[in-house]
């Protein structure tokens, strides 16, 4: 099964896709991991990307198409991925369908996190990662039993740079100029599947499970 999940900043994508990929073992990818890994190792893509990313603008779309080429390129992909934040513009939603036809792959849905801007600001203000496992924590709605510090691994929790008011108004006027109009994109081929997303992490994933349950 090859998924796409969509939504704004902060609607929850990476926790649904971390739950996601173990219940249906999907190869996860995403295109905010891979550029942020970019900038952390300096490479030419993640000099790029550095500025667009903390000002919370989209990365250009040809050096997205590069990533995700390059991506393809590794023979893990055949028994289902799930794409997470991309695509994110019409441009690179016509390129992914060009590049699928080309691997004779194609995309069983799109699921659709839906939530309002207002519920945003605690979950970006209040977002904590694990940079050594990934874990995806929140100051107010999933605290770590120690202060800053993972549940799992041990590690101290940090923040994104751009996860700040200033940062989250220019990403939601991203999504909702550029990535939104995808969700039309998308529904004429009949694939969405719209999830109320601002209900707990729990609700949300019954909700996709059975969906995704009734697709195989
Ligand atoms: P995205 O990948 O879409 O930017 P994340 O999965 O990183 O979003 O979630 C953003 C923040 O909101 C995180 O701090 C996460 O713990 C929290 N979060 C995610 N889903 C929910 C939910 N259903 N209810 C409450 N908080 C959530
Ligand atoms: P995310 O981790 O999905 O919230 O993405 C963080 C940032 O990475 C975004 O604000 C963009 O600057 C950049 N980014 C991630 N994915 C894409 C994409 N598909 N197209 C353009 N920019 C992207």
């Amino acid at each position: 099964m090859n998924l796409l999940i969509i939504g704004a900043p902060g609607a929850g994508k990476g926790t649904m896709s971390d739950i996601l990929i173990k219940n249906f073992d999907l190869v996860h990818i995403s295109t905010g991991d891979m550029l942020r890994e970019a900038v952390k190792n300096g490479t030419p893509v993640g000099k790029i990307a550095q500025g667009y990313m903390n000002a919370g603008a989209l990365v250009p779309d040809e050096v997205i198409h590069d990533i995700i080429v390059e991506r393809f390129s590794k023979d893990d992909l055949d028994n289902g991925f799930l794409f997470d934040g991309y695509p994110r513009t019409k441009a690179q939603a016509e390129d992914l369908s060009l590049i699928l036809k080309q691997l004779n792959k194609k995309i069983d849905a799109v699921i659709n996190l839906d939530i309002s801007d207002e519920d945003l600001v605690k979950r970006i203000t209040g977002r904590r990662l694990c940079p050594a496992c990934g874990e995806i924590y929140n100051i107010y709605y999933k605290k770590p039993s120690k202060e800053g510090i993972c549940d799992k691994c041990g590690a101290e929790l940090i923040q994104r740079k751009d996860d700040n008011l200033e940062s989250l108004e220019t990403r939601l006027s991203e999504y909702h100029k550029n990535t939104q109009p995808l969700i039309e994109y998308y529904e004429e081929m009949d694939l969405v599947k719209n999830t109320d997303a601002s209900k707990g992490v729990d609700v949300v994933f019954e909700e996709i499970r059975s969906f995704l349950e009734g697709l195989c």
